[in-house]
């Protein structure tokens, strides 16, 4: 197996979220509450603890720098600064008992494959779609509220397998 690296937004610009309480993206006024679901945080990606952990709710386009054509959409990160996920190279054990899409993009972020593994089949389940002709990266995404999580890139070293 190649491996993987898991990406949450960049810690930069959770920063300026939490500085300014504007989306860096959009400017749209940010929205800070008591945690009233799970999330999970797409910085730390881990879940929040409800009615304990504050929250900033955002919009977020997760193909910046990936395609021309964006899809702004609402993410949650922690309120305060939280640890930034450490080991990318593992799949986040706060997400695996989540219901996950993942979906694969090639050129033109064209959506090659999509699956919806369960929580023991996400590392069969990545390693497959990365091994797919013309799959350049993978977005996580919750399916019952659609909302983007993160991305899968292929780990350092690893070939595409196709061009
Ligand atoms: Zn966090």
């Amino acid at each position: 197996m190649a491996g993987f690296h898991v990406l949450p937004i960049d810690p930069a610009l959770s920063e300026t979220v939490r500085n300014t309480l504007k989306s860096p993206q959009y400017g749209h006024p940010a929205h800070v509450e008591l945690a009233a679901g799970y999330g999970p945080c797409r910085a730390c990606l881990k879940q929040f603890r409800t009615g304990e952990e504050e929250r900033i709710l955002f919009t977020y386009n997760p193909f910046e720098g990936l395609n021309e054509y964006p899809s702004p959409g609402p993410v949650f990160i922690h309120a305060q600064t939280c640890p930034d996920y450490s080991q990318p190279e593992t799949f986040p054990e706060e997400l695996r008992s989540l219901p996950l899409t993942l979906e694969a993009y090639g050129d033109n972020r064209w959506i090659i494959a999509r699956e919806r593994p369960s929580a023991h089949e996400i590392e069969a389940s990545v390693e497959r779609l990365l091994n797919t002709s013309g799959v350049r990266y993978i977005h996580i995404r919750n399916t019952e509220a659609g909302c983007y999580i993160a991305r899968i890139e292929r780990g350092a070293g690893a070939e595409e397998s196709s061009c």
